[in-house]
């Protein structure tokens, strides 16, 4: 597959190269040249495939010409050993868990994909893989790479703003994983690393490797579970998806799963007050104001990095917004209430589920059927959810056992040369090991 930069479309890269490389020039992000497309009949195929095999199938479509189909059904069964169930909230009313992986959360999707490819793509070179996180994607992270030969993993956090289990789960490993707790917010952890990527000097010397929601492996990986979700539900009329939002990069993979051929009639995109998606649909300003700390705290993300891919996206197959994708926000009063309304159908969810739960039960037709994707396990947020239920929930074994061991995370302020200069002293230490 090719793919060219979306600010700079001459800039064009074959899968593995975008993968090694993350971004393009001027942080530019990397978007298909062809998007595969499946005949009606081809998805029908797909739909009656167990998972891992149409997850392959799916893959294909996309970097057949780089790996084998081998290689491929070998990296989709190593990424995705876990299962995917969905189940019924209400009557015309679904979830798809994705959070029966190892850090219970929907990011171990893209994490252990992208670690499966690295783990092929791996020359003789070290890789240091730099990721910010707002609490799932650096705990799915540093478990995919964990003790992998020649990988670095250092994540960006912001201090004190994921929950003290999220912080537990990644920042307790140790050996290839460095942990670091910056003194700002997301955002600030997330233009620390842009800056990175833009040091070219840097990028070379450590050879900088980017696992956050922009890297076009986690995107496609993503992509494959939107299938099982359709290929689960016992009626098929009218199938609205809504997707908890943060940094959109479970969207995007969702509206690429429909640009293969996927019938989805309609996207939810669901935000917390961190509504600048909304608020753009609403009005076509751009305007993204400061980051708030919400209780969906993975969704804590004003800017949004990969909505230029949605754009180009619709650009490229002409579709809607008004049409093909409906947004709206929901307070952190009425995240608290819908799992409390949840808890009375008889269904355990967390601050992310009940947001998308929220504006599909909102926006929902009669006669259409809505899936929306538990992104994290209830667990993942025991503090808050027990608060809001007033009881006591179980902590899963995988949890469990992180819970009592001593953080290891070094603090920084949100300085790049700071951060600069400890990269290149830890790859240097790293090398000497
Ligand atoms: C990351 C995350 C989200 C947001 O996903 P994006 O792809 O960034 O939009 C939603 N819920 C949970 C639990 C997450 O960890």
């Amino acid at each position: 597959m090719q793919l060219y930069n979306i600010k700079h479309p001459e800039e064009k890269v074959s899968f593995k190269q975008a993968v090694l490389q993350g971004l393009g020039r001027e942080q530019g992000l990397f978007f298909p040249e062809q998007l595969p497309e499946f005949t009606p009949e081809q998805i029908e195929e797909l739909l009656a495939l167990p998972f891992v095999e149409r997850a392959a199938k799916v893959l294909e479509a996309f970097i057949g010409d780089e790996f084998t189909s081998a290689q491929i059904q070998e990296l989709a069964e190593q990424a995705f050993n876990f299962p995917v169930p969905v189940v019924q909230v209400s009557e015309n009313v679904y979830t798809l868990e994705l959070f029966h992986g190892p850090t219970l959360a929907f990011k171990d999707f893209g994490g252990r994909f992208m670690s499966q490819v690295l783990r092929l793509l791996a020359q003789e070179r070290k890789i240091t893989i730099l990721t910010a996180t707002s609490g799932d994607t650096g705990a799915a992270v540093a478990h995919a790479f964990y003790q992998v030969p020649n990988i670095e993993v250092v994540v960006l956090y912001p201090k004190g703003r994921i929950s003290e289990l999220q912080e537990k789960l990644f920042c307790t490993l140790g050996e290839n994983i460095k942990t670091i707790a910056i003194d700002g917010d997301f955002d600030a952890c997330q233009a620390l690393v842009k800056q990175a990527f833009d040091d070219q000097e840097l990028r070379e010397a450590i050879g900088l490797n980017s696992a956050n929601s922009i890297n076009i492996s986690r995107l496609l990986a993503q992509i494959t579970y939107y299938f099982e979700a359709y290929a689960r539900l016992p009626c098929k009329q009218q199938v609205v998806v809504s997707v908890p939002s943060g940094n959109f990069g479970n969207l995007t993979a969702g509206l690429l799963a429909k640009a293969l051929g996927l019938p989805i009639y309609q996207y939810i995109a669901a935000t917390n007050a961190n509504d600048t998606v909304p608020r753009y649909l609403a009005s076509g300003k751009w305007e993204p104001a400061t980051t708030k700390a919400t209780l969906s705290n993975a969704m804590d993300v004003s800017r949004p990095n990969n909505w230029p891919r949605i754009e180009e996206l619709f650009k490229v197959k002409g579709w809607q917004f008004k049409q093909d994708l409906f947004s709206a926000p929901v307070s952190d009063e009425q995240t608290a209430t819908t799992i409390k309304e949840l808890e009375a159908l008889g269904y355990l969810s967390e601050p992310h589920g009940a947001v998308a739960y929220q504006v599909l039960a909102q926006h929902l037709q009669p006669g259409q059927v809505g899936v929306f994707l538990g992104t994290a396990h209830p667990a993942k947020f025991k503090a808050e959810v027990e608060n809001i239920l007033g009881k006591e929930i179980d902590l899963p074994e995988q949890l469990a056992k992180y819970k009592d061991r001593p953080l290891l995370s070094e603090n920084f302020p949100a300085d790049y040369d700071v951060l600069k200069a400890f990269l290149l002293a830890h790859t240097e230490a790293a090398k000497a090991k």
